[in-house]
């Protein structure tokens, strides 16, 4: 840190990623990626841009992209906005709708981005704590002061909040923004863009690194009424106003359009998850009912640190959050059936191991 720095760049408290460069044969169950590839017609897209338009910038508005996502939910185009991973999306929406003089809240298990972008931007929040299960108490999101954001399956639980009560959190915080992450939605509970025509405070965040596997092309997006839309575009355009390359574009309307692959490859996930909730419950561990592609798991006879670090000799890959609430937890991505065998053999082994010493 120097006197050259901005005081944006000194209060920065990074948001640290789970690990991506990895030995080559690592099963990794780390960042919640998708197991299975992106559907056929993304390649052909991604093709078709391989020429010569390159030379020119891309749609800065993303205007085709758009109209595939505003089919998909039944909205209009402008009710629509891409970005660059929701990442980005997130981002945008912290410095179009939080405050600097009024304070936020999130709950106090969540994606640790979100304090991330508060601390950049210089919003105050407070976490809102959770119950003993770790379930959302939306009364706790009533009347806050600045806004509120949580995901929906929340991160790192897995555990979804019933629309009704995410309508309650809406109905309840009047003019003030409620940003719903719904990163995981597509593996359990139901979507709160029906209620997108009633709550004009409402916005919905959205990607596509998960249920359409397309974590390496970096395309999220949000949903809410023009008003809200209106004020992520005039904070993009005052930044960067291609944020979606032609390719991005391309490849991710092709894979919001292949409804079939979609819910063929989310469906395996589902399974697969069903089976890995038994399997753990079967080696002692205790499981949060998950509606997401992970499962968080607490381990018997080992610290979950321990465990991390013994997975990873192994070649599996977990990942482990150090924060107090946390720290007794793994949070295991679903993978396909056959990493997942590979986890439950290695943990069986290494539980043995540890018992008999
Ligand atoms: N929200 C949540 C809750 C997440 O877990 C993630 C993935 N790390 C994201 C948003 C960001 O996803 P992306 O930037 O890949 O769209």
């Amino acid at each position: 840190m120097s006197d050259l720095w901005s005081e944006m760049a000194k209060r920065a408290k990074p948001y640290e990623a789970g690990e991506q460069s990895l030995r080559p044969g690592t099963v990794k169950l780390n960042t919640n990626e998708n197991p299975y590839p992106p559907c056929p017609p993304v390649f052909k897209a991604l093709e078709s841009c391989l020429g010569s338009s390159l030379r020119t910038y891309p749609d800065p508005n993303s205007s085709t992209l758009r109209q595939a996502i505003a089919r998909l939910h039944g909205v209009n185009e402008n009710q629509v906005f891409a970005g660059n991973g929701s990442d980005e999306v997130l981002g945008f929406a912290f410095m179009a709708f939080f405050r600097t003089d009024r304070t936020i809240r999130f709950p106090e298990v969540t994606y640790s981005f979100y304090p991330a972008y508060a601390q950049l931007f210089g919003i105050p929040y407070e976490k809102t704590a959770l119950r003993e299960d770790f379930t959302i108490d939306e009364a706790r999101f009533f009347g806050s002061e600045g806004g509120v954001i949580f995901p929906n399956p929340n991160a790192p639980t897995g555990i979804v909040l019933p629309l009704s009560a995410v309508r309650d959190i809406c109905m309840n915080n009047g003019d003030r923004p409620v940003i719903v992450d719904e990163a995981y939605i597509d593996f359990g509970g139901e979507t709160a863009i029906s209620a997108i025509a009633e709550f004009k405070n409402l916005l919905i965040v959205r990607t596509l690194s998960k249920s359409r596997s397309l974590a390496g092309l970096r395309v999220g997006y949000a949903v809410g009424q023009e008003d809200m839309i209106e004020a992520l575009n005039r904070v993009k355009n005052s930044f960067n106003s291609y944020p979606l390359d032609r390719l991005a574009q391309a490849a991710a309307q092709a894979a919001i359009e292949d409804e079939s692959y979609f819910n063929e490859t989310v469906s395996v996930i589902k399974r697969t998850r069903e089976t890995a909730q038994e399997t753990f419950v079967s080696l002692g561990f205790d499981v949060l009912p998950s509606s997401a592609n992970f499962l968080f798991v607490r381990p018997p006879v080992l610290p979950a640190e321990q465990l991390y670090r013994e997975l990873k000799d192994r070649g599996i890959l977990v990942r482990h959050f150090k924060q107090k609430k946390t720290e007794d937890w793994l949070r295991v991505s679903i993978g396909k059936e056959e990493e997942m065998a590979q986890l439950y053999r290695e943990l069986a082994d290494i539980l043995s191991a540890a018992i008999q010493t």
